[in-house]
This record gives C-alpha cells, structure tokens and sequence, in this order.
C-alpha cells in the first residue's frame, strides 16, 4: 500500500495485482478493480472533456450507489473536487449547498431528481446535469456522458494537500460546514493508520464490507473508500433499509460494516434478528455519536461478532481514536465507557478553558493533531480559524478526558454540557443511565432554564408501545445509577426524537422552545 499516494492510485493498485476481484456489488451489478479503474479513467477524460481542471468542482446528489463510487475515483483521477449532497436533504437546503460549493456539474440520482429540477436553474454555475443509471429529461445517463470517452488514464499531477472530497458536517451543533479533505487525510494518513497491528483493522481482499450508511457523510464515503483501498469487495446498501440489512449478511457473507447507534438499534428491533446467521461476520464498527451501554451489551449478544468503537468526525477524515474488541467487556468494564485510544500516529490532548492542560481524569475540550486534519472549511475562514489552536491542533468541540493509559472518554459536545448550579451535567451520561429503564425507547437529555441553577436538567423521553411510565419512576431510577445532581428534575414524553441523516439527536430543537427569547450561555 505504500504505492498508495493519492486517492487515484487506489484503483490503479488493485487493476494492476488484482484486476479481476471484485470491487463492488450494487443490487446484484458486479464490478472488478479493473473495469472501476478503467471507468475512473474515463470519467476522469469526461471531466476534462467539459473543460474541468484540478481543483474544479462537482457535486453528486443521491442514494448510495455503486456508481457515485465510480464518480468519486473519476474525480480522484481528474484532480476534481467531489461534493457528495445528503439526499434527505430539502431542495433549498441542496440549492445552498451546491451553490456554496461551486459544483459546476450536478450528478444525480434518480430519487433526486425532482429535488434536483426544482434548483438547477437558481445555480447559473451548473454548466450540467447528469442524471445516474437512466437518463431523465434533457440530462445523459451517466454512463453515455462518460462512456466514448477514452480508458486512457490521464495521469493528472497531484500534490498531497490538493482537496479531494468536501462533506458537509451533520449540523448538529449549528448549519452544516464543508470540510475540505484532501489526499493527504484519505491516502497518505491511511498508510499510517493500517500499519497499526490490530486485528480488527487488518484488511484482506478476502473482506465483504457492508456500506449502509449515507454517502454524504464520512460513515458513508469514508467507510466506502476503506473497502476499496484495501481492495475488498463492497456490498453497496442504496439506502439503510433493516428489513434488507438483514438479508445482506446471510446472501453476500459480510464480514464488516459500520453503523450508527441509531442503526444498530433499527436492527436489533426486527423481530426475526435472532434467527440471522451472522458466523461470517467478523466486526461492527460502530461510533458517529455516544452508544449507551445497555444497546452495546444487547448488540454483543445478539451478533457475536468483534466489536470496535470509532471516534471522530468529519474534520478528522472520520475515525481517529477507536475502542477495540479486547475493551468489550460483556459485563461493561470502564473502557466500554469511553471512545478508546487513538491510532499510533495521531496526538490528542485535553485543554481547560484557560488554555492549560487538563490532568488525567480531568474534563475539558479535546484537540488533536495527526495527518487526518481537514484542509479547513469551504468559504469560513473564520470557522476554520476558531476550530484551530494557534499551534495548529484542532478542536473536536466535544468535552472529555484522557485516563492514565490515554484512553479517551468522551462527555459530550461543549456547546450541550449543561451548568447546573456549579455542577457541569453531560447529557450522554444522563441519557445512557435513563436507556437503562424498562419502560424507556428512546431519550435525549437537554438544559431547560431555571431560576435557582440558571439550568436545570430535563429528560425528553419515548416511551416503549404500550407502556405509560411515571416521570417520579424515571427520574428515581437514574438516582439509582447517577449522582442526584444530574438526575432529571423533570421528565417530559414525546412521540420521537429530531434526529439528522446521520441519527444524531438534535438536542438544539430540543431546547428550542425551552429558551425562546433568552440567551442560553454556552462555555
Ligand atoms: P456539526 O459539527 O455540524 O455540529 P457533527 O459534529 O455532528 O455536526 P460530524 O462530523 O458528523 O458532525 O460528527 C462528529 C461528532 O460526532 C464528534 O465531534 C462527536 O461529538 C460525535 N462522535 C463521533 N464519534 C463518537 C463516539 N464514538 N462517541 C461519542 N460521540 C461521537
Ligand atoms: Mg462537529
């Protein structure tokens, strides 16, 4: 893999030891490494044909499909940004991102392409519209727009800090930024990251990797790139779909995948999940957002497969730390707690907000530095100046700590810690001991304002079907697992949690109506 520079060089590497191995599967259309490769090659003219040159930018709107693989390497091989467009998105929402983004290609798929009709002409950038698999009104099918084009590989200079890929962060916390992330955090930061001995992170071409999540965010692009650069095959998901999720594993033998903890819950609901043959399953990896315990017990037991926890985000190329196998613990020991350890090559460190170190055990902001980092964002110079120290670290925005082995546990988001009195709460950790009850589908803890203790903490709770519980009978069960302080003062019931594509909770809409016309003060 040291032959791996560059996102291009992937699938040259693999057309070139292993041609005829499979790359992809997408709804049972099979592709080897090296007709993918040939593809990238052809796009990649296409692009220069449309008068494309390195650093010009395409943005791709739709579902997971073998084919926005296909783009995505092209694009690598063009020297061409790619800007892949969550498809949940609501048409002005698409129309700011493409427009913000400079694409001056749209590709799209043909779940978007209403969406797509309805923007493309408030985008005077766009010089076209290329609709994936079928051709839709004036838009060529993809496979015509590219396919006369020649297979000759247009080895197109490039450096390691030439941005590859923008993704938007989920907008979890604020509106989504697009982080720039080059060749560098995809290829180069990949070398050092498989040198790392463990067995969960050791690929083989051998591997079925199950790429379910949504390719507009770094669990989607970034976990879909994984398989190909180690050259295994992906078994490509359009959407996550549970009832087909569980087909996947017994028909194509996956032997990884990625999943949020909102997914591993969707799954371990359907009802026939016990009855699934899951023996050619090797790990889950599973981060994006804090897992509570009782859900990652219940998914050892059910799948019986190597578990491995993944920290990170979008401005990091995703995961930089990670909890392994040998921290599961069935019994839920203290690592099971926390996000892990981060990978050899990468530095975390934890800063109070005078800017200090903080001390083992202590909480404050986590940094980290390594060769994942972002570029920076899109068009926010001065975000991407506040999301970086001035010696260059950037800030994860997430509070934790760093025990004495230098393992990571993270809190929560700075921007959701609540204060309560002198007392700091971390809504994950009230959340994850309220999942521990019964009666309790589904919870997210927020700060509520309060007279006394400027705020107070409260549950928003989903009730299991059928049940009614107590607001008292919760918020005493938490007092059984928790410090009083954090216990909720008060339960409310609601029908379901605002989550985003990436089934982050949104506690900011949570709040929302609790704080309307005050200042919430945010640390
Ligand atoms: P925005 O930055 O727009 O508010 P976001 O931070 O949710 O959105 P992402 O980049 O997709 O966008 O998510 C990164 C964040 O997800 C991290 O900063 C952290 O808060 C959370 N996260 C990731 N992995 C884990 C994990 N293993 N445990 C807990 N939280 C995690
Ligand atoms: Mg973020």
């Amino acid at each position: 893999h040291e032959e791996i520079r560059t996102i291009a060089d992937v699938t040259r590497f693999h057309a070139k030891y292993r041609p005829g191995h499979l790359a992809a599967r997408f709804e049972g259309r099979e592709t080897t490494y090296g007709e993918l490769d040939q593809r990238a090659s052809r796009i990649a003219q296409a692009l220069a044909a449309a008068g494309l040159t390195k650093g010009d930018r395409v943005a791709y709107l739709g579902k997971n499909s073998d084919e926005y693989f296909e783009l995505f390497f092209g694009c690598a091989k063009a020297g061409v940004v790619i800007i892949p467009v969550g498809w949940r998105l609501a048409p002005p929402e698409v129309q700011y991102i493409v427009g913000d983004c400079g694409a001056q290609l749209l590709f799209v798929g043909p779940e978007c392409t209403e969406c797509a009709a309805k923007i493309v002409d408030a985008l005077p950038q766009l010089k076209r519209v290329v609709a994936m698999e079928a051709p839709s009104g004036d838009w060529p099918a993809f496979a015509d727009w590219y396919g006369s084009h020649p297979a000759d590989d247009p080895q197109v200079e490039l450096s390691d800090l030439d941005p590859a890929l923008q993704l938007y962060t989920s907008g979890t916390t604020g509106n989504p930024k697009g982080a720039q992330l080059t060749h560098l955090n995809l290829a180069g930061a990949r070398v050092e990251m498989q040198k790392d001995p463990e067995d969960w992170n050791e690929w083989t071409p051998d591997d079925v990797s199950l790429v379910a999540m949504p390719v507009a965010h770094i669990g989607g692009t970034g976990w879909g790139y994984q398989g190909y650069y180690a050259g295994a095959l992906n078994v490509i998901a359009r959407e996550f779909d549970p009832t087909q999720v569980l087909d996947y594993f017994v028909k194509d033998g996956i032997s990884k995948l990625f999943m949020v903890p909102a997914a591993i819950q969707i799954v371990l609901r359907q009802p026939n999940v016990r009855e699934v043959d899951f023996s050619r399953l090797k790990y889950i990896l599973y981060g994006a957002s804090p897992i509570p315990l009782d859900l990652l017990r219940e998914a050892m037991d059910v799948f019986q497969c190597g578990f491995c926890q993944q920290y990170g985000m979008t401005e990091t190329t995703g995961t930089i730390v990670y909890l392994p196998p040998e921290d599961h613990d069935p019994a839920g020991n203290q690592r099971m707690r926390g996000a892990g350890k981060p990978f050899p090559h990468v530095e975390l460190r934890v800063r109070r907000s005078d800017g200090t170190l903080a001390d083992p055990g202590e909480i404050g902001e986590v940094e980290t530095r390594s060769n994942h980092n972002m570029l920076g964002y899109w068009n926010l110079p001065e975000a991407s100046k506040e999301a970086h120290t001035d010696d260059g670290w950037l800030k994860t925005g997430d509070a934790g700590y760093l025990d004495e082995d230098g393992y990571l546990y993270i809190q929560d988001r700075v921007k959701d810690m609540i204060v309560s009195g002198a007392e700091n709460v971390y809504p994950a950790e009230v959340e994850s001991a309220i999942y521990g009850h019964p009666d309790v589908a589904e919870v997210a803890v927020i700060g509520v304002p309060d007279d006394r203790w400027g705020e107070a903490v409260k549950a928003m709770v989903v009730p299991k079907p059928g049940t009614s519980p107590d607001p008292s009978d919760i918020i005493e069960f938490a007092k059984t697992r928790i410090a009083h302080f954090k216990a909720p003062k008060s339960v409310d019931f609601i029908e379901e949690l605002p989550r985003n594509p990436s089934g982050k909770i949104l506690r900011r809409e949570l709040r929302e109506p609790y704080w309307a016309g005050r200042d919430r003060q945010v640390n």
